[in-house]
């Protein structure tokens, strides 16, 4: 219990590094926390009200965010693709830039990519395990990759070279996924045990990118 109990005082130590008083480089952690989920999000998720929920906040203070990061053309609106209706929101190419360069987290994220590969999937796989307890005693789930979710399938067989052809299936929202965009954060994400053949897929698209 101590060694626990030392563990999750580190976890609240890091927890510093994103969650602060005032600004840095003009936004607010809530809105650093928008702009990162916005820029790791799939098309499912980029809407307001989804936003709204990943970062805990009404409908009126998701849209006020929203706001302030389009005053600042690290954001822009465009309509839905699957409903005309909807809007989706995209980070711009100054967005990228002010999240590659400024990033409150980057500092956690170039400590942790220190670590090395194999300690980095242990720390993600026991991060993950811990939010899985946090979640069923909740009864909720934020946002996690696709790849991992119930309602992925396999939409056809992955033939040819390269990261085009494998082709998904979301069954919820009944459209295509990308294999680029299995990698993405969704905010209706239901993890599964029975993963999808999605592996091999990406290892072939990670061999590919790397030759
Ligand atoms: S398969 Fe799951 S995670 Fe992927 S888009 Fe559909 S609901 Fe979201």
């Amino acid at each position: 219990m101590p060694l626990a109990r030392e563990a999750v005082e580190l976890l609240v130590q890091a927890a510093r590094a994103w969650y602060f008083e005032g600004n840095q480089h003009g936004l607010r952690d809530r809105e650093w926390m928008a702009l990162r989920f916005l820029g790791r999000a799939n098309r499912f998720s980029r809407t307001p009200s989804a936003l709204a929920g990943f970062i805990g906040a009404t409908r009126a203070t998701a849209s006020q965010i929203v706001k302030t990061l389009e005053g600042k053309s690290f954001l822009v609106r465009k309509p839905s693709h699957e409903d005309k209706r909807s809007v989706v929101l995209h980070v711009t190419a100054q967005g990228e830039k002010c999240l590659n360069q400024h990033d409150p987290i980057n500092h956690v994220l170039n400590a942790v990519t220190a670590l090395g590969t194999d300690e980095c999937v242990r720390l993600r796989d026991s991060l993950r395990e811990i939010l899985n307890h946090l979640d069923a005693a909740h009864q909720r789930l934020d946002a996690s990759v696709c790849r991992d979710c119930m309602f992925l399938a396999e939409r056809g067989p992955g033939t040819g070279k390269g990261r085009t052809t494998a082709e998904f299936m979301c069954r919820l929202y009944r459209a295509p996924v990308s294999l680029e965009e299995t990698e993405l954060l969704c905010t209706s994400f239901e993890r599964t045990r029975d993963r999808p053949k999605i592996e091999e897929h990406l290892d072939r698209a990670r061999v590919a990118s790397q030759g």
